[in-house]
């Protein structure tokens, strides 16, 4: 699915996200969702005009399985280069277990939604990634848009946003959610299964100046409001109600 000019989404919805971008005729991948996913990327680059051959690279936002998804079935099929930052390369790898404890609040209906969708997936057997290439908060990566990595810690210790400034494109993987897998809830928002909240919702400072008019999260649709009215709206939602505005508690800092 064409979301912008040069940046195309796997699948038929934004219940787990994996995006293609283009950049002078080459493609950089960001997140690798579950495996089912593997199968739709011919057809998607196709609508691109391009092919598998284009693709430079995928990068993970983090190494939570369902972002791994196909990562390793790309690498070693089609040899592609996997990157996660170096925080977060062991969990990539399978070495330490997952650092997010249980699912949070959730509601039954939409948590068995993700979890039928997941299943249809292959979201059941998610290979883990046998070589990962890493990368350290400020590289800019040597791939199709030039990426700029932002660390953003708190879903995972390694979590990273992407910033292709030429596009005016943040990708912030599960630094926040648009959409809840868990409970349903649509709109900017701590994303599930985050392992410390606090952390999360301090690394947002880093996002609400970054020069794009485009978000993407690793769940739920894009954002086209930029990152700063996308972070109040994740403030105002984390507050107990009654706490006041997400604007007066911005300036309270
Ligand atoms: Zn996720």
């Amino acid at each position: 699915m064409k979301i912008a000019e040069s940046i195309h989404r796997l699948g038929r919805d934004s219940i787990v996200n994996s995006y293609l971008v283009e950049d002078a005729g080459a493609v950089t991948i960001i997140d690798a969702g579950l495996p089912g996913l593997y199968n739709d990327i011919p057809r998607e680059l196709a609508a691109m005009g391009r092919t598998v051959a284009d693709v430079r690279g995928l990068i993970l936002t983090h190494g939570h399985t369902d972002h791994i998804g196909y990562a390793e079935r790309l690498r070693r099929e089609r040899q592609k280069t996997v990157w996660v930052a170096d925080l977060d390369a062991a969990l990539a790898r399978g070495e330490v277990p997952n650092p997010a404890k249980g699912t949070g609040p959730f509601r039954l209906g939409p948590l068995l939604g993700f979890m039928w969708w997941s299943m249809r997936h292959g979201g059941l057997r998610i290979p883990k990634v046998e070589v990962v290439s890493t990368f350290g908060d400020g590289a800019t990566l040597n791939l199709p848009g030039s990426p700029t990595v932002i660390a953003v810690p708190g879903h995972t210790p390694g979590s990273a946003a992407l910033h292709f400034s030429s596009l005016e494109a943040l990708f912030v993987g599960d630094a926040f959610a648009t959409y809840a897998v868990t409970t349903g809830r649509r709109g900017p928002q701590v994303a599930p299964f985050t392992a410390d909240a606090k952390v999360a919702l301090d690394s947002l400072d880093r996002l609400v100046d970054v020069e794009a008019e485009l978000v993407l999260p690793g769940h739920g649709d894009e954002w086209g409001a930029g990152p700063r009215a996308a972070v109040e709206a994740v403030r105002a939602s984390a507050q107990p109600p009654g706490a006041g505005t997400a604007a007066a508690r911005i300036d309270d800092r």
